[in-house]
């Protein structure tokens, strides 16, 4: 099964899923816990360099 990447849009932490292809059921944020603003990474997180989000991360604040 194919491996991805995946940035939690919340508090910007970066990790990794091993998903079935057909599987479009997104991960939770190991760090924030939420399923809700975790976006499927094509390459690396580094690429993106979003350390303000990294930096202030605010569990289950969000888009409310
Ligand atoms: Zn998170």
């Amino acid at each position: 099964m194919p491996i991805y990447e995946f940035q939690c849009q919340t508090c910007g932490f970066c990790f990794e899923e091993i998903l079935p292809a057909s599987n479009d059921t997104l991960p939770e944020c190991p760090h924030c816990g939420t399923n809700e603003a975790v976006a499927k990474q094509i390459s690396a997180c580094t690429v993106r360099g979003n350390v303000t989000a990294a930096a202030s991360c605010t569990p289950r604040g969000g888009f409310s």
